[in-house]
């Protein structure tokens, strides 16, 4: 059964950037409920361990880099099929493939710099969850 909760990340480069509100506003409008939300920024550790299954990818290292590069916004939503609509509602990695109307096309400046990241599974929505918030802020 599909789950009701994912976890995203408005990324350094939209935070940067000033776009933090208007794609909480895109969130909301979207119909997902914010669950927690809160201002961060990861160390090198923290980063490498979140993108822990890119270790071998040859953008690894830049994508910990850019994930460390500034603030960051991690928030974890709830909606009926929260991980696939969420997926729909960013758009592909890539912006230049991005659907008309989504957060990636709207805001993404690149494939890495992408302004915001969806959990891909229901299991990856709980590891990340609970990776960036504790059990009474994800109450
Ligand atoms: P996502 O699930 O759509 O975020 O995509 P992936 O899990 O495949 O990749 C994780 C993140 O790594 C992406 O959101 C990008 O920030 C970055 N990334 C993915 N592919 C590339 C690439 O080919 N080059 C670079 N520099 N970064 C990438």
């Amino acid at each position: 059964m599909a789950g009701n909760r994912t976890l995203t990340i408005i990324k350094p480069d939209a935070v940067a950037n000033g776009k933090t509100g208007a794609i909480i506003q895109k969130i909301t409008d979207a119909g997902f409920r914010i669950v927690a939300m809160k201002y961060t920024r990861l160390t090198t550790e923290q980063a490498g361990k979140f993108y822990a299954v890119h270790r071998e990818r040859p953008f690894y290292g830049d994508l910990v880099k850019f994930m460390t590069s500034g603030t960051v916004v991690p928030a974890i939503l709830e909606k009926e099929n929260a991980v696939e609509e969420f997926r729909k509602l960013i758009g592909a990695t890539n912006p230049a493939n991005a659907a008309e109307g989504t957060i990636r096309k709207l805001f993404a400046e690149s494939v890495e710099r992408n302004a915001i990241h969806g959990s891909d599974s229901d299991e990856n929505a709980l590891i990340e969850g609970n990776f960036f918030f504790s059990e009474l802020e994800r109450f």
